[in-house]
């Protein structure tokens, strides 16, 4: 039988996102925060795992972790959906919003789900290049929602891969003119100290789409939604019943049970982060560019597809995005322990040595 007649057209025209399995020592390309937990948390953990009935259903809407989440983020519980993972929110609102025709908005380079789901699920997904500093494109930016009028845009603040955030007032400036909804992604907003939460008061088309992959729970797939009460109203209409399942839902409520113990590793990636451009400036032909986030883009005056294989072969992992223009021999490196950063910078030095 010939299965490529029945598949729909959009998705017969996409790539599979491919994820890399190269098993490495050191593993800096996913954004994830290195630490994990201590012995005495993790055993705490388990513990409250311990009792979970296999037998039975997760709470369905994930009700006390999304009134935990109300609490934490002082919005009304109603207006918070969780997701298995942001990438599963990211599909539910492309889901519940994608009328046949409808057009969406991103910045490009950005996080290629958008754009992947977006296009799974029929979309016309206009791309608007960055200016020469990784920032929303104002002029180009406006002149697209004017043309296309959009009802979805995207905008990942700190932006992945380049790990700025957009400055504030054009951002405020797009959601102003946008006739549809702007989703601010702030996957990596621990990192940067800022959050346009605040903004939801003034505009009723603000969505905030957060996770806790980054921040120290990327084996649970945990993320979560604020969006205005009716618009949240119909994701939830699209979400699975049962999207989170009981050892999610438990890790989430973990997490904010002992936010202070991961504030403090976020603080010390912080740190680790500033640590780690300022030696890769140090290195002769690596540019690194300023990172709001927990990892840290940056371009090479050779192949960067040499320093990621060099590294490879050094136990050490990371992401290598080497495309045209603006994108051409850059890497992505998450920002890992101090021993691991270390090792990493060392491995960097010691290929140039040998140029
Ligand atoms: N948004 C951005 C900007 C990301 O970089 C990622 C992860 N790469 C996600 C969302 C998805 O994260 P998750 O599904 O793990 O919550």
């Amino acid at each position: 039988m010939d299965y490529k007649k029945l598949v729909r057209e959009e998705v017969l025209a996409q790539k599979a996102y491919s994820i890399e399995l190269v098993d490495c020592r050191i593993k800096l390309d996913a954004n994830e925060n290195p630490y994990g937990l201590s012995d005495e948390l993790r055993s705490l953990f388990l513990g409250k795992i311990a009792g979970i009935a296999l037998n039975r259903y997760p709470e369905p809407g994930s009700r006390y972790l999304v009134s935990r989440l109300a609490t934490y983020l002082g919005v009304d519980q109603r207006s918070v959906l969780v997701g298995n993972g942001s990438d599963e929110i990211i599909q539910m609102i492309c889901m519940a919003l994608g009328k046949p025709g409808a057009c969406m908005v991103v910045p490009t380079p950005t996080f290629v789900m958008y754009r992947i789901t977006g296009r799974n699920l029929g979309w016309r997904v206009i791309e608007v290049p960055l200016d020469e500093h990784f920032d929303l494109d104002q002029a180009a930016t406006l002149e697209a929602i004017a043309l296309n009028s959009p009802s979805l845009i995207f905008l990942s603040s700190p932006n992945n891969p380049t790990g700025n955030c957009f400055s504030s007032d054009k951002i405020e400036k797009v959601i102003a003119a946008a006739p549809g909804i702007v989703v601010v992604d702030e996957a990596y907003g621990a990192f940067s100290g800022r959050s346009l939460l605040p903004l939801m008061r003034e505009y009723g088309n603000l969505v905030i789409l957060r996770t806790l992959s980054k921040v120290g729970m990327a084996a649970m797939r945990i993320g979560f939604l604020i969006a205005p009460l009716s618009l949240a109203e119909e994701f939830h209409k699209v979400r699975l019943p049962y999207n989170l399942n009981t050892f999610s839902q438990a890790a989430a409520v973990f997490y904010l049970d002992h936010e202070t113990v991961f504030s403090g590793q976020i603080n010390d990636i912080i740190q680790e982060r500033e640590k780690l451009i300022e030696a890769l400036r140090n290195l002769k032909g690596i540019h690194p560019w300023p990172s709001h986030a927990n990892f840290i883009f940056f371009s090479c005056d050779f192949e960067s597809d040499h320093v990621y294989n060099y590294c490879i072969q050094n136990g050490i992992l990371m992401k290598d995005f080497n495309g045209p223009g603006m994108m051409e021999n850059c890497l992505r490196v998450t920002v890992g322990t101090q021993k691991e950063n270390k090792e990493f910078i060392n491995t960097i030095q010691s290929m140039i040595a040998k140029m």
